[in-house]
């Protein structure tokens, strides 16, 4: 049986001065080794969700929190962001917030550093190696692309060794061949170094390609939890929500092999 590494029981919130929640009894579970997509309309609460994974919600955003979070066994409450960030790393969608030294490799150790840990640079010169990224260990962060400012978040978080990564839309402004490399850095975290994957997604080819299992946030719940071929060929659903029809279409198409109906209800262009 593999382990559960995240479970998440009722929880309900509601951002301060705001009426309505913006979760509403979410429940999950996640194992060790899952690489999992949420995806959901704009605003239906997907990183609120991620938000209260790692403490964010509720230590930083002090609104009306019920409910229990567990990581990796042991329960969320009292613990502190610093702390769970051992388990849980995190790349934000403004993830350049996170590059806070000006070369990459102190920007890459200064989460080990400042954790107190003595193979802070060890720490960094692995996640760098992880992400393809050593050949630029020296170089301003300034200098990098957006993809590998993108990766160096995703370094930082590793230098951690957490358990879990999640990722609030990896290849948000990447064009699909840089987009898919990181996505082949993900998988190889996923299924080379066991690491548990969480991503925020739109784009269903790569949720297609990469992901397991997909969670459907629908204004503030959870719709569903499928295993990926089952979500994406939910189309109707999908594009009910508005989820980007011709992605989801074409995911389904490449899944499907007797694909007549979708043919015949959303040609694709
Ligand atoms: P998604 O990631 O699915 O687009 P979000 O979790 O970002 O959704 O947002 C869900 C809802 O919560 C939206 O209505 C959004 O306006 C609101 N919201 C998000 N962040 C905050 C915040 N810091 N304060 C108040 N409301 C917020």
């Amino acid at each position: 049986m593999r382990k559960t590494v995240l479970e998440l029981n009722g929880v309900t919130f509601t951002y301060p001065g705001a009426e309505q929640p913006v979760l509403r009894d979410v429940s999950l579970q996640l194992k060790q080794g899952d690489f999992t997509a949420v995806i959901g309309s704009n605003g239906s609460g997907k990183s609120t969700l991620c938000k209260c994974f790692n403490g964010l919600i509720p230590h930083y955003y002090t609104g009306d929190f019920s409910g229990e979070v567990i990581v990796s066994g042991q329960s969320a409450e009292g613990r502190t962001v610093a702390e769970l960030s051992r388990t849980m790393g995190y790349v934000y969608q403004d993830f350049e917030n996170q590059l806070v030294r000006p070369t990459v490799i102190d920007d890459v150790s200064f989460t080990p550093l400042n954790y107190g840990f003595a193979d802070y640079k060890e720490r960094g010169e692995r996640a760098l190696e992880l992400t393809g990224l050593s050949e630029v260990r020296d170089e301003f962060v300034w200098q990098l692309s957006g993809g590998q400012k993108h990766l160096l978040a995703l370094a930082g978080s590793l230098a951690m060794d957490p358990e879990v990564l999640v990722i609030d839309e990896p290849v948000a402004q990447l064009d699909p061949q840089h987009a898919r490399e990181i996505y082949e850095i993900l998988r190889r975290l996923n299924v080379e170094h066991g690491k548990t994957i969480v991503v925020i997604e739109h784009h269903a080819e790569f949720i297609a390609d990469y992901c397991q299992n997909v969670i459907l946030m629908d204004n503030g719940s959870i719709r569903w939890q499928k295993p990926v071929r089952e979500a994406l060929s939910s189309v109707s659903e999908l594009l009910e929500l508005g989820i980007y029809p011709p992605d989801v279409t074409r995911a389904a198409w490449m899944l499907n092999p007797n694909p007549l109906s979708v043919q015949e209800q959303y040609p694709m262009n």
